[in-house]
């Protein structure tokens, strides 16, 4: 097992692999010139990875010029080159895929086993959905809607794309903002979190060695209010998709509006996990360790308000309790761990804060601490089980991004719906129930962009992700994400061939 205090290059080497600096520009990777460095931590040891260049706004101006000079060229492309182009990613993607999943562990914490088997193959799926998709853009089929006319549809790119991405799933959420755009014949600045830039970067690197042309993906990792806030407002960026908390997507909307841009957000969660009396008790209880904790509870999506049907409340707090307490925390590259610790200090600082404030008003069961001794040098904390808390208190309402889960009774269905639907975000929920009937009515009225049956996390290439309400607007993966990335126009054609046509006497004589 390897000491978790000594990032041994066997993790990632990310000092040698971006040697050159942490940005990519038309193809390849250049310093940042803002004056100031930044540093990856790898949370499980609080060692810096890498400490680079951040990126200042002459770079994101060189990352924009650059996008904007390869748009014609590959908005130009068929569909069949753009597809060809990303089955070449996908196939170098795979060849990678072990240097992709250690990076990723190390800049996030992640366990080299969520990195193997969700961030990465998900990326690489998503990569070759897209491959397929390209071919797929479809406008309206052509028609003579005024009798005098003939009007198609083309659905074409918007220009150049300004991404900014969170740090939760850096790798997946690159591909998310990167895939759907670049197919549809766009190009692209993706700015990733500044905390975990390390597989955007090796994202775009795979791309270029695919035979993407340079400026068509180009990756700025600075801040989010130098760079960030550059890339939303600039001229030459036509929509800004950005995935992040709610409170950050407010400000890149003021921008973006400012501008008329385009914009896509996809902000934060609090999904409700709501359990009818009838439902297979083993399975919810499963369901809500997993669902709760995937990913250190980081997750837009995980579940975080469980709501449990009076006669099944007391035994699921239990069970759910004894399953979080089975959860093996430990170093994200040894085998055998389930849970490593959450992105930074600051993060897990946070986190217990949100629950060393509840127990002033709800029971803590399970968990509300960090672990001791090795451990005690990375950001983890314990999974965590509050029951009895208020609709109304914050562990409730606000999204904790942490490995936390809150359980609450209900009474009748009314109520565990009306429940799951109160608080501001609407993006995930699941419902557990073995009535057809029950969870049929649960998936119409929980407003939420996602309502799994009897599960809760799992995602697919082929089916849209996006939230209702304060969760954002637009979609990611699947070929909903190209009513974003695309627009649509409108070609009319006269069929008269008349020099007087009928429509001009509204205008002039009286024909
Ligand atoms: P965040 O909002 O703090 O940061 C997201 C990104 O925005 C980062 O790249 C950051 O540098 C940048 N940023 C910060 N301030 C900015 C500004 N003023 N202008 C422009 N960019 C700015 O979010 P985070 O802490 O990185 O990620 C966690 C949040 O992301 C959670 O709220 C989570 O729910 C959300 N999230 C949502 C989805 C989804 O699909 N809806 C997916 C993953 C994460």
């Amino acid at each position: 097992m390897h000491n978790p205090g000594n990032a041994t290059p066997d993790r990632f080497p990310a000092e040698e692999r971006f040697a050159e600096g942490a940005q990519y520009i038309a193809g390849r990777l250049t310093r940042g010139t803002s004056g100031r460095t930044h540093a990856v931590v790898d949370p499980a040891s609080g060692e810096e990875v890498l400490r680079y260049e951040l990126a200042g706004t002459a770079d994101v101006d060189r990352a924009v010029a650059a996008a904007r000079e390869a748009f014609p060229g590959w908005a130009g492309a068929t569909p069949g080159e753009r597809s060809d182009a990303l089955h070449r990613f996908a196939a170098v993607l795979a060849d990678r895929a072990e240097d992709f999943a250690r990076a990723e562990s190390l800049q996030c914490g992640k366990p080299l086993k969520l990195s193997r088997e969700f961030d990465v193959p998900g990326t690489i799926d998503n990569t070759a959905f897209f491959a397929g998709a390209a071919r797929l853009l479809q406008g309206q089929s052509a028609g003579e809607y005024s009798g005098d006319h003939t009007s198609y549809i083309r659905r074409e790119p918007i220009g150049v794309v300004g991404s900014i991405a969170p740090w939760n799933y850096p790798l997946q959420m690159a591909a998310w903002k990167v895939l759907p755009a670049i197919a549809a014949g766009n190009t692209i600045v993706l700015k990733p979190a500044e905390i975990t830039p390390l597989t955007s970067l090796l994202f775009a690197q795979a791309a270029t060695d695919a035979g993407i042309p340079d400026g068509v993906i180009n990756i700025v990792t600075g801040t989010g209010r130098e760079a960030g806030e550059h890339l939303v407002g600039h001229p030459d960026v036509t929509m800004t998709s950005f995935t992040g908390s709610t409170a950050v997507g407010k400000r890149v909307a003021e921008i973006a509006t400012a501008t008329v841009k385009r914009l896509h957000l996809e902000l934060g969660g609090k999904a409700p996990f709501v359990v009818f009396d009838d439902a297979d008790p083993e399975a919810a209880a499963h369901g809500a360790v997993a669902g709760a904790l995937i990913n250190t509870g980081q997750d837009c999506t995980a579940a975080t308000r469980a709501y449990v049907q009076r006669p099944l409340y007391d035994a699921f707090v239990a069970r759910t309790a004894a399953l979080m307490e089975t959860v093996r925390l430990g170093d994200p590259f040894a085998a055998g761990t389930d849970l490593g610790p959450l992105i930074s200090h600051a993060q897990r600082d946070r986190v217990a804060g949100f629950v060393d404030r509840a127990r002033a008003y709800a029971r803590v069961v399970t968990g509300g601490e960090a672990p001791e001794g090795e451990l005690a040098k990375g950001a983890y904390y314990r999974p965590t089980l509050i029951a009895d808390a208020a609709q109304d208190s914050e562990v409730v309402q606000s999204e904790i991004f942490g490995p936390v889960l809150v359980v609450l009774p209900f009474d009748t269905d009314d109520e565990g719906i009306a429940l799951a639907n109160d608080t501001p975000y609407g993006l995930a929920a699941s419902a557990w129930s073995r009535d057809v009937y029950r969870t049929n009515r649960a998936t119409r009225e929980i407003k939420a962009g996602c309502v799994w049956v009897n599960d809760h996390i799992p995602i697919i290439s082929e089916m849209p992700h996006g939230g209702y309400k304060s969760s954002g607007y637009g979609k990611d993966m699947s070929a909903y994400s190209f009513e974003e990335y695309t627009q649509i126009k409108h070609v009319m054609f006269d069929n008269t061939a008349v020099a007087a046509k009928d429509w001009h006497r509204t205008v002039f004589g009286d024909r």
